[in-house]
This record gives C-alpha cells, structure tokens and sequence, in this order.
C-alpha cells in the first residue's frame, strides 16, 4: 500500500508508554494524583493560577459556559470559522451562539465587526485561536471590558503560542484546550481550561462530575459516605492514565512547536513564489502554534485537493463555516451571506500536512506535489 500523510498526526515514545503503564500499575485509575499533576504541569507551562482538566475540549468548553453562567436566552458572540463545538457549547446550556465574521486575511474573528453583535441578552465572546494564532486579545479585552462581557478563548489550536509574550492559557478570562490526537499534545480524549478565576475554577471542578460537592478522594480523606448534588452537573471527568500521557507529552511541545514552524517556514518560502496561492497572514506580534498550515487560492481549490489526495497526502477543509450547518440553520435560522468573509474563505482553503514527527522526505513530497500541480494549474 501507497504510504499517505496525514495532516495532522500525534507523537508517541516509550516514555509516553511507560507513564501510563505506571499509573495502570498503580491505585488511581481516574481522578487520583496525575490529574492534579497534568493540571499543575499545563498551569505553569501557560502561565495560570488554574487548571480544571476534563474529557475533552468539548467538556472544557461546555464547563467554561456553565462556570460563567450562560443559560437561556443568553448570547455568546462566536466566530463561524472554527469546530462545531465551539458554537455547540453555548447551545448546551440553552444559550444562543450569535456568529460575528472573521478577517479576511487571518481568518480571526475581526474585532472590529464584534460591536454590531453586541445586545442586551449578551454574555460573552469566545474568540478562537484559528490554526495556531493567537487573536488580537488586547482588542478583544477592551470590547469585553466596555460591554461588561466575559472573554473566552477557545485555544485548541494555539497551546505554546504566544500573544504579545503571554502565552495563551493567559489571554482570556478562560481558555480552553482540547488533547485530541491532531492537536499539539494528546491524552487520547482530553480538555482542559485555565483561567486565573478561583471561583470559577471552583464551579468547573464540581461541574466536571455531576455537581456533587465532594469527590471521592475528599470523601476517602473524610471517611465519610455523605455527598450532595447541589446542581445538574456531567460526568467529563478524566482519566489518570490519561493524564500521565498528558504529563508526559507536555515535556516534549516546545521542541515540537519548534518544529512546526520550521516545517511552516519551508511552506512560506515555498509559496513565495508563486503568488497565485497565499499563507494566511501572521501578526507580527504573536508566536504561531501552527496546529494548521493553511493555504488559501481563490481558483482551481477543488483540482489542487483532488492532486494532493492522489498523491497520498491527506490534506483537510478547516472548516465548513459552523452557520452553514444543517442543525444551525434549522433551529438558529441562519443561512449564507451571514458571514461573507468565512464563506468565501470556505471555499479557498486548504490545510497542508502538518505534525512534528513529519520526516524532511514528507515536506519534501508535499512540497514537490504543490509545485508540479500550481505550475500545471496556473499555467
Ligand atoms: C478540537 C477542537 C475542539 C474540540 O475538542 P475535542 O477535544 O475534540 O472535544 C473545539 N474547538 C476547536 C477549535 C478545536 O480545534
């Protein structure tokens, strides 16, 4: 069989391996000491007083609408160029996500388009930190600060960037995270949020497992059975041996961050000649995590896909906008020509392999392909 490149890949060593087996050897399964220890390791790396670690990005992101109190009739203004779940984590509270446009040319949510989104009902911004860079967070912070809103950064793509020196996991007043495998360190399934907030780490902590005041661990210190509900809460609790992979990857992300950007610099340098196919553009003030490497062409989108696929390497559409969904428009009435700029993008991008146990051979193939298919479909 033909070898393909993924776009995007997980890193896993013997060290990786071994952590887990550890904690398999051991007493704790789930919510015993490596969770305390993943969320203690991602709070100093980022540079927060809290982190709250849950099953998913997903879960991360609905406990971040829960802890800020988002409930019916509620508005969170979202940008429609990102994951489902982004959008999808107000509605779990009977929230509504109101779509605001992003720029053009980064592809993040545009600052100055937020403030004719703004009403009476809403409640907070999500930004999303779109394919590794960081928004524009001092912007955004004046916005949310003049209307009294809560800044959220969903920063699944952006863990080991930087805005202006501040690494994100600082930006917002809670930033979420997601370890899927594609993102820059994997536990399998995993989410965390950091915010400098007690209280609202506080909400999260119990949020994550069912809202029950105490957990079996304070239950085991106590020596007590009792336990009370005190709110609807789920079960996205995370496992221990998930968080020792998670330990145990974090180690390892800024010689892989290194790596995605030097693989980024060959793509530039790549496209810098030929002007007919364009990076997104790059703040000269942030530190790019480069989850993706995405190329934008206004013609010929679809034949340069259908090249790369042929040629074995698994380039993906990041992402369909979240308004043009089917569930979007049916119960939140939305339709095209809500967010132009997004849309037409839609249909422009492309994201370009990209993982650090990429080998030079891999860029090399990649690379070769755009070349030979760019000179034959711009001729
Ligand atoms: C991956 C991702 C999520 C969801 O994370 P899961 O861990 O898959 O639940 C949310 N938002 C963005 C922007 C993502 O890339």
């Amino acid at each position: 069989m033909k070898k393909t490149i993924p776009y995007g890949r997980q890193s896993i060593d013997e060290s990786d391996i071994q952590a887990v087996v550890d904690v398999l050897k051991s007493d704790w399964l789930t919510t015993g000491p490596a969770v305390e220890a993943f969320e203690n390791a991602v709070g100093d790396f980022v540079g927060a007083k809290e982190a709250v670690a849950v099953s998913s990005g997903t879960a991360a992101l609905h406990a971040a609408m829960y802890a800020i109190g988002i409930g019916p009739g509620d508005e969170v203004i979202v940008p429609p160029m990102t994951f489902a779940a982004t959008a999808n984590a107000v509605v779990f509270q009977q929230g509504k996500p109101v779509f605001s446009d992003v720029d053009s040319n980064s592809l993040l949510i545009d600052p100055a388009l937020i403030e004719k989104k703004i009403t009476p009902q809403t409640k907070a911004i999500i930004a999303v930190d779109y394919a590794g860079q960081p928004c524009d967070y001092d912007l955004l912070r004046k916005i949310a600060d003049h209307y009294n809103l809560t800044l959220v950064a969903d920063a699944c793509h952006s863990l080991g960037a930087e805005y202006k020196g501040r690494r994100a996991g600082t930006l917002a007043d809670l930033n979420i995270f997601s370890f899927h495998p594609v993102k820059h360190i994997t536990t399998g399934e995993g989410g965390m949020v950091t915010t400098d907030n007690h209280e609202f780490a506080k909400r999260m902590r119990i949020f994550r497992n069912h809202c029950i005041d105490v957990d079996h661990m304070q239950r085991a210190e106590k020596g007590t059975w009792f336990y009370e509900m005190v709110d609807l809460g789920y079960n996205y609790r995370i496992t221990d041996f998930q968080c020792a992979l998670g330990v145990s990857q974090l180690k390892k992300l800024p010689a892989w961050i290194k790596r995605r950007q030097e693989i980024a610099l060959r793509y530039d340098l790549e496209l810098s000649k030929f002007p007919a196919v364009m990076p997104l553009s790059v703040a000269t003030h942030v530190c790019h995590a480069y989850h993706l490497y995405v190329i934008r062409l206004q013609t010929h989108r679809s034949e340069l896909f259908a090249a790369f696929r042929n040629a074995g390497i698994n380039v993906n559409i990041h992402y369909i906008p979240v308004h043009l969904h089917p569930y979007y428009r049916k119960h939140f009435k939305t339709s095209k020509g809500l967010c132009p700029n997004a849309e037409r993008a839609y249909n422009e991008i492309i994201s370009l392999p990209m993982f650090p146990g990429m080998q030079d051979e891999d860029i090399m193939h990649v690379v070769s392909t755009l070349q030979h298919e760019i000179r034959k479909l711009f001729a």
